[in-house]
């Protein structure tokens, strides 16, 4: 394939970094994928596998503190500071209490949400082409509740994305029902969002990794980036544990490591890991969920997949630490029947846990940086990471080839803080 363009280096084999190779290799350009684990499990790996329009809030909310604040009490709840003096958690926190208000979701709710449609429109590119089929259902998800307070909230964010223009449906529990006829629900209600859908995400990760390598992108595994070679306000080589790459164009897609990374390039990019669990279930016969759904008192979302369903939960906020916290694990087993009856289950053997990588924001990291012409940023996708990766792809395919970015991403700028 020519080439014309010159070389892009891409730190990360995440779905922000395999998008951007996808988007750029499409564009012309050579492009080298540098990963530094196996490329078999990353975030992108074990994540809820949903596309959510519906997110258009970033997770700097009003009323979220107070919500943390009372979670953090119970050892079993879905959302947990780990109290610690370290230094970037308090700058995180600090940020994050900064933008946490009503102006801030309404100054970038309307962005958040074309950035989460374009993904999903990439996303269904994606699955007409030849070679991918990662069971795609763009059928919907669920919001259930339980609680009058709960039913209020949910119902007030219905109008706000219907104002959006996302179609909502507010049901009640007959509604939720009809929707899920083969499993039996007990909710007050939900809202159902058309605009959301749900994937696989091992058979996206993988597929996107094959048709990669069969058309010449380089995927350099066990490769860490340690550090950069600058020279003037351009990098010209990326150094790695296994020698240096030579670079026209460099894109850091290092998920939750995003902060290191820029550290190495005097860069800021505040971000704290936001550990989540999750685990397959494979119930009795088949599996007859047709929809995605978010228990929303307990914060659990559940996903039918590969015949089975993923249940995924919790969000741990502080210095990564790669201990598995049983009784949150417990917390998220529990909640399940509470919903779904007839749906038991015992502690999972098998539990996968990843980093969401989330700005104290709650909004992505895009684009180019002022400090160095040549090097772009993706990521910062928090809980939606999934969900904008092919956006995120696009945008910086675009941005390298001289385009305009497809939608508006000013608020998304990796020099903000
Ligand atoms: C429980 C859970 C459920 C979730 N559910 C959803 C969902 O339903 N929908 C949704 O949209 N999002 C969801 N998310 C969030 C989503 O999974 C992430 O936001 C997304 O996967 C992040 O992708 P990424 O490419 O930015 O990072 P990653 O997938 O983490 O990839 C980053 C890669 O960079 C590599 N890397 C890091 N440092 C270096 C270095 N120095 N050198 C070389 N390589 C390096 C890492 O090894 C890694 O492979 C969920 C997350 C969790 C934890």
């Amino acid at each position: 394939m020519l080439h014309q363009k010159g070389k892009v280096i891409i730190v990360g084999a995440g779905i922000a970094g395999l998008s951007a190779a996808y988007y750029l290799l499409k564009d012309g350009w050579e492009v080298c994928v540098l990963e530094k684990g196996d490329g078999s499990n990353n975030c992108s790996y074990g994540n809820a596998g949903m596309i959510v329009p519906s997110h258009f809030t970033p997770l700097a909310a009003p009323g979220i503190v107070a919500k943390g604040l009372k979670w953090m009490l119970n050892s079993k709840s879905p959302f947990y500071i780990r109290p610690s003096l370290n230094v970037s958690l308090i700058d995180w926190g600090l940020k994050f209490l900064r933008h946490a208000n009503e102006k801030h979701v309404q100054r970038n709710a309307e962005a958040i949400r074309d950035l989460n449609l374009f993904g999903s429109h990439l996303y269904d590119e994606l699955a007409a082409e030849e070679g991918f089929d990662f069971e795609l259902r763009q059928n919907g998800i669920l919001m259930l509740y339980q609680t009058k307070a709960v039913q209020h909230e949910e119902i007030e964010l219905a109008a706000a994305a219907r104002q959006l223009g996302l179609h909502t449906e507010v049901l009640d529990q007959h509604g939720v029902q009809a929707l899920e006829p083969e499993l039996k629900i007990n909710a007050l209600g939900g809202v159902w969002y058309a605009c959301d859908g749900i994937l696989y995400p091992p058979k996206l990760m993988q597929q996107l990794t094959r048709y990669l390598l069969t058309r010449g992108v380089e995927i350099c595994y066990q490769t860490e980036v340690s550090g950069f070679r600058i020279s003037g306000s351009r990098i010209t080589e990326v150094i790695t544990s296994k020698g240096n790459y030579h670079a026209d164009e460099v894109v850091i897609a290092g998920g939750a490591a995003l902060p290191k990374l820029a550290s190495r390039l005097q860069l800021k990019l505040p971000l704290m890991p936001g550990k989540g669990y999750s685990f397959m279930h494979k119930p009795q016969g088949t599996t007859a969920m047709k929809h995605g759904a978010l228990l929303l008192e307990a914060r659990v979302a559940v996903t039918p997949m590969h015949q089975q369903i993923r249940f995924s939960g919790t969000m741990e906020l502080g210095p990564a630490n790669d201990r598995i916290y049983k009784n949150r694990v417990q917390g998220i087993v529990e909640s399940i029947p509470r919903y779904f009856p007839d749906l038991k289950l015992s502690y999972p053997h098998d539990i996968w846990f990843g980093y969401r990588p989330c700005p104290p924001d709650g909004l992505p990291y895009l684009g180019r940086t002022r400090q160095y012409h040549n090097l772009s940023i993706a990521g910062g996708g928090g809980m939606m990471g999934l969900s904008l990766g092919p956006a995120f792809g696009k945008t910086i395919a675009d941005l390298l080839s001289g385009k305009p970015a497809p939608t508006a991403i000013a608020g998304f700028s990796p020099d903000r803080f």
